[in-house]
């Protein structure tokens, strides 16, 4: 396949890899996307889940945001795949600068990676947000109704919820990323989620990318497009 071909290359002579990757990262270890037909937004609720998990929501139903988000959002005993190995591996190598994702589920780190930019945080962290102390994600998971600290204050996930910004200084170090290397490689996000999708307007080179299954908003504006599953993709790069 010349597209293949042509990506194979670009990764050989790069040396400051920008990989931006979204929820089909992590399908091809078993933790479902939002969007696909099989994703969460196809299954039915009593509120859209752009709605549970929204700020104001959280504030005003926490009981119910905390039933929907142990069962939906709380992505644990999962595995990396090929992806996030490779990417990891690029990494140790000294030719990816940054691996930037919208994910929560912490699979990069898991793989290897340190250069992880997580833009819309991670279960792994929890906060109580009346005196801070950290919680981890099973103590999440295995609490029974809203989810408290020993202080009687609601733990919150250290996830970005519908409604609040994102941090200023990963969205930062995003841009920077993006502005610095030499190839973007942009996989497994349906491009609609705002600021994020937005970051890729901060790349000036020629070398865009995109991997994705379906469709895109950005297809026009790549370089590269193939529309496949990152696996099949990533194990054939080098
Ligand atoms: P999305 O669900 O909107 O889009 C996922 C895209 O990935 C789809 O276009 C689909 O075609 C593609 N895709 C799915 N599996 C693929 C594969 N194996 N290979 C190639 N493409 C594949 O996801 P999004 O754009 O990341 O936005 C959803 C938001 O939900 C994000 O902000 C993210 O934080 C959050 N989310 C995170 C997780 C997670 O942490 N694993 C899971 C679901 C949603």
């Amino acid at each position: 396949m010349e597209n293949l071909k042509k990506l194979k290359t670009w990764v050989q002579e790069s040396k400051r890899i920008v990989f931006f990757g979204g929820a089909g990262v992590s399908t091809e270890s078993g933790i479902p996307d939002f969007r696909s037909v099989d994703g969460l937004y196809n299954q039915k609720f009593d509120y859209p889940p752009e709605t549970i998990i929204s700020h104001s929501f959280f504030m005003k139903n926490p009981e119910y945001f905390f039933r929907f988000y142990r069962e939906k959002m709380l992505p644990l005993g999962f595995s990396p795949n090929i992806t996030h190995k490779k990417l990891a591996q690029w990494e140790e190598a000294g030719k990816l600068t940054a691996v930037i994702t919208q994910n929560i589920d912490g699979l990069h780190q898991k793989a290897g990676s340190y250069r992880v930019l997580e833009l819309h945080g991670s279960v792994l962290r929890n906060y109580c947000m009346k005196c801070h102390k950290g919680y981890s994600a099973e103590y999440v998971k295995n609490s029974q109704g809203i989810c408290r600290c020993d202080c009687g204050g609601i733990v919150k996930p250290d996830v970005v919820l519908y409604e609040e910004s994102l941090d200023s200084q990963v969205l930062e170090k995003s841009i920077y990323a993006i502005a610095q290397c030499d190839l973007l490689i942009v996989g497994g996000t349906s491009l609609t989620v705002y600021p994020a999708a937005g970051l890729l307007r901060y790349y000036p080179g020629h070398r865009l990318v995109l991997i994705n299954r379906d469709e895109t908003p950005y297809d026009n504006q790549a370089d590269l497009v193939l529309h496949e599953s990152l696996g099949k993709v990533f194990e054939q790069l080098p």
